[in-house]
């Protein structure tokens, strides 16, 4: 029997504790199944934590955070919390945990899943068998560079600047990620920066190739520009493995690659912190899309991109790969079986509630077990 691992679930707002009941049940079925022990506590945050606590992520949830091997986290906001002020908003919880965290490693696969290539606007054969894995730099570059702000310049009019700034262990402690990651996939990384106009891409790409020569010349590394990148990722995404990138590009390229795949109800995302003596990184597992207001208390969101997200900590947190293939290839199949919630329904399929398409993946996961 492994150890336990300390799991902290931080559920949020409207969908948020929907989505999070359903991976639940999947945790529970992984202890009853599986040689795998969680110890699993559970915290507000977000708005639930407003309404608790008057602060969307309250110093003693912070520190369980820091304290659990590995977070799960719902989603959070909405329109009841929209007029607190900026500061005491859900979303600023969202960010100050990333900020005290760490998390300056933030991976967003694109997976495409068989049944449901109808779902992208590109063709068929084009995203057929798509698996890619973007890491993005979370916590520098240009949305925290300083100067920023808009000034009124002397003779009139005004100005705005942004700096995009990176330092070589920022940028060295990102691609370290990303070239392990990359080893344990197709061994392919490519790196992508605007090496041809700006200072940041002339560092970043100098950094990543000594770190190669270095540490991982067993990785087969390619550079590539940002802008030649998006045309590729809608062109050719297949040729794609693991893509390291800074913040800006990052949050661009990982919208489009993600949207290759056709459903935010299936896209699951990790944020990765740095290692500790130990090996142990902190992290938080999150589904890609928000709280989904206009579908909270319906019984209708789909579960799959939490769930998703849990395989994902198994994976990259606790080290069982195993486990997280059963969750993923149990998605395949009872996706290839025709059940769809109604954001990924299409004529001819079933469509099931939230929790019923939990019932039928337990179910397959009970098939692959047996
Ligand atoms: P959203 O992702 O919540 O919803 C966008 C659309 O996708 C909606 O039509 C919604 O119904 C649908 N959708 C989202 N998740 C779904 C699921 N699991 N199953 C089926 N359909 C799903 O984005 P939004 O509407 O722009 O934002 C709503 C709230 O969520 C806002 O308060 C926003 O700030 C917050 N938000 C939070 C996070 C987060 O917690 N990480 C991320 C994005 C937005």
């Amino acid at each position: 029997m492994a150890a336990n691992k300390k799991l902290l679930i931080l559920p949020g707002d409207y969908v948020g504790p929907e989505v999070m009941d359903q991976v639940k049940r999947v945790i529970r079925w992984m202890e009853s199944r599986r040689a795998v022990r969680f110890e699993v506590d559970e915290r507000p945050f977000g708005g639930a934590s407003c309404d608790a606590y008057g602060t969307p992520l309250s110093d003693e949830t912070l520190a369980m955070a820091k304290a659990a091997d590995a977070v799960l986290m719902g989603a959070v906001g909405g329109p009841k919390y929209n007029d607190l002020p900026r500061d005491l908003r859900p979303e600023a919880g969202l960010l100050r945990l990333r900020k005290e965290m760490d998390l300056f490693a933030n991976l967003r696969p694109a997976v495409t899943f068989d049944a449901l290539l109808e779902a992208s606007t590109l063709k068929p054969e084009v995203v057929k068998g798509l698996d890619l894995l973007i890491v993005r730099e979370l916590t520098s570059g240009i949305y925290f560079g300083q100067p920023r702000g808009i000034e009124t310049m002397p003779g009139g009019g005004r100005r705005a600047v942004d700096t995009q700034a990176y330092t070589e262990s920022e940028i060295r402690r990102v691609a370290e990620v990303a070239f392990e990651l990359a080893r344990t996939r197709r061994n392919k990384l490519l790196s992508v920066d605007k090496e041809n106009v700006m200072a940041t891409g002339v560092l970043w790409r100098e950094v990543v190739t000594a770190l190669h020569r270095e540490k991982f010349s067993d990785v087969e590394l390619e550079h590539m520009y940002a802008d030649n990148c998006a045309m590729q990722l809608v062109r050719n995404p297949r040729q794609f493995d693991v893509i390291v990138t800074d913040n800006l590009f990052g949050d661009i390229l990982s919208d489009c690659a993600s949207m290759l795949t056709g459903s935010l109800g299936m896209l699951p995302s990790a944020s990765l912190g740095a290692p500790d003596a130990t090996g142990r990184r902190l992290a938080v597992y999150e589904p890609v899309h928000g709280s989904a207001p206009d579908i909270a208390g319906k019984n209708m969101a789909n579960p799959l991109a939490a769930v998703l997200s849990f395989s994902m900590l198994l994976r990259y947190s606790f080290g069982l790969a195993d486990e997280a293939s059963l969750i993923e290839k149990a998605t395949q199949s009872i996706l290839n079986g025709g059940v769809r919630t109604a954001d990924i329904m299409s004529a001819g399929m079933a469509k099931v509630s939230t929790n019923v398409m939990v019932d039928v993946l337990l179910k397959e996961l009970d098939k692959s077990a047996a």
